[in-house]
């Protein structure tokens, strides 16, 4: 699907102009430790048409001067995105920076639409004329603390948007995509798992343009691995850059089935891990975590259990997720990791009969109801599976707000007692029941 990118000074509105657009889809349902809520990277809808939307104000990269961090901004757009809005303040009119990033833009031959933002009014709208001296033609009006003039803009901004549907796969190919902050081996780890078939199967170009798809089969499995041409086109400035490395990470984490979080065995965890980590379980993949470089790791008997200790307390909210050691170098246990990967596929597009699943919760209930809440209790009448990948499903009850998180986490054990749910996590809704 397209990708678009916002760039512009800072400070005119960037961010609540690309938050208004994604809409909060991070819902708040548990504690999520490591998840940040500022994003610069999502998924937006507009009349039936999804595209990628890229905020590049939130890359920053060091203490900058103005006019070199707005070059690396639109460096970025030009070289992530298929059609660019440039956001510039009505209220300010024209400045040195504003001229800088035109020129770069004009040069790349990119279509780009202007946004003058805090046009708050109609009466306003005198001040966006100036902006048609940048060259680009029509200008879009917008407001965003009142949220004006976006639809018209996003209409521009789809009609300039290349046509392109993300490649379709065979049902049962499982897509999976290796994410982790930079040096812990993701590109090592794909060539190792590939090997010598990386050359017989030529790379697919994605049609995300920088995504690149590498199919290839095992012991009668076919499997897509999603890689980020960034991760091997190296040298950009902002490249290096925590935040492009999440961007990354989201991108390829938003076609995978499959997310394999990979940790670095000799330098431990760090917060970045927990943020990527926290975005696969929030995208509702199936996870699984990779502990690379046990090879240069000192151990005893004890040390992948300490390991694995650290893991399951740093990383709560994914402790449905394998945990898998490797040396993407030696290659020793790299042959661990498909098959825990094609179980956590197979968990995340798992089915479960209705009648069996109302098996497991009427037993759930019996043996442990439902605390009251103001002295009424939560009912539930029925239970059905409404989705897969991941596995979603719904409880009909006498008051949704009565399914209490410690309840529903209660719940959630109950049904990976009853299956197999391994790698995957599984969604509980509640709904008035008819
Ligand atoms: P990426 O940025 O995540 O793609 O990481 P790379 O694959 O480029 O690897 C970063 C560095 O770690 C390179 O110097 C690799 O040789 C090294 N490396 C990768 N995997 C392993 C491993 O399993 N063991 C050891 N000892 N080094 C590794």
């Amino acid at each position: 699907i397209p990708v678009v990118a916002i760039v512009g000074r800072p400070n005119i509105g960037k961010s609540t102009i690309f938050n208004r657009v994604i809409g909060d889809r991070v819902s708040i349902v548990e504690d999520k430790p490591g998840v940040t809520r500022d994003r610069i990277y999502g998924t937006g809808e507009w009349l039936n048409r999804h595209f990628h939307l890229i905020d590049t104000g939130g890359i920053e990269v060091g203490d900058e001067p103005l006019l070199q961090m707005m070059r690396h901004q639109a460096e970025l757009a030009i070289d992530e995105a298929d059609v660019i809005i440039f956001m510039v303040n009505g209220r300010e009119g024209i400045t040195a920076a504003d001229e800088e990033v035109a020129n770069m833009l004009f040069r790349s031959n990119k279509p780009v639409v202007i946004a003058v933002n805090k046009v708050d009014n109609f009466e306003m709208r005198d001040l966006m004329y100036e902006f048609y001296s940048l060259g680009f033609g029509d200008l879009y009006p917008i407001s965003g603390t009142h949220g004006l003039g976006l639809g018209d803009m996003l209409d521009r901004v789809l009609e300039l948007a290349p046509d392109k549907e993300d490649i379709e796969y065979d049902e049962d190919t499982i897509k999976f995509a290796l994410v982790g902050r930079p040096n812990v081996g993701k590109s090592s780890m794909t060539n190792s798992i590939l090997g010598e078939e990386r050359v017989i199967v030529s790379s697919i170009a994605g049609t995300t343009r920088d995504a690149i798809d590498t199919p290839f089969s095992r012991d009668e499995q076919e499997y897509v691995i999603i890689d980020t041409a960034g991760m091997r086109k190296r040298g950009k400035v902002y490249e290096s850059t925590e935040r492009f490395s999440v961007m990354r990470a989201q991108k390829a984490i938003e076609r995978a089935d499959v997310v394999c979080v990979v940790l670095d065995g000799e330098e431990g965890i760090i917060e970045q891990d927990k943020k990527v980590a926290g975005y696969a379980h929030e995208a509702g993949r199936a996870i699984v975590i990779v502990v690379n470089k046990w090879d240069a790791v000192e151990k005893d008997d004890k040390t992948m259990k300490k390991m694995e200790e650290e893991i399951r307390e740093e990383f709560r909210f994914l402790d449905y997720a394998p945990i898998v050691f490797v040396s993407a170098k030696t290659k020793r246990r790299l042959q661990t990791l498909l098959p825990v990967i094609k179980q956590a596929a197979k968990s995340h597009a798992q089915r479960i009969q209705t009648s069996v699943l109302n098996d497991v919760i009427v037993d759930a209930v019996a043996m442990n109801p439902a605390p009251t809440d103001k002295g009424v209790r939560l009912r539930i009448n029925y239970a059905t599976q409404v989705a897969s990948r991941p596995p979603t499903f719904v409880l009909f009850v006498n008051d949704p707000e009565l399914l209490h998180f410690s309840y529903k986490r209660y719940l959630d054990n109950r049904i990976r007692e009853a299956f197999d749910f391994t790698g995957t996590p599984i969604r509980i809704l509640a709904r008035q029941k008819q």
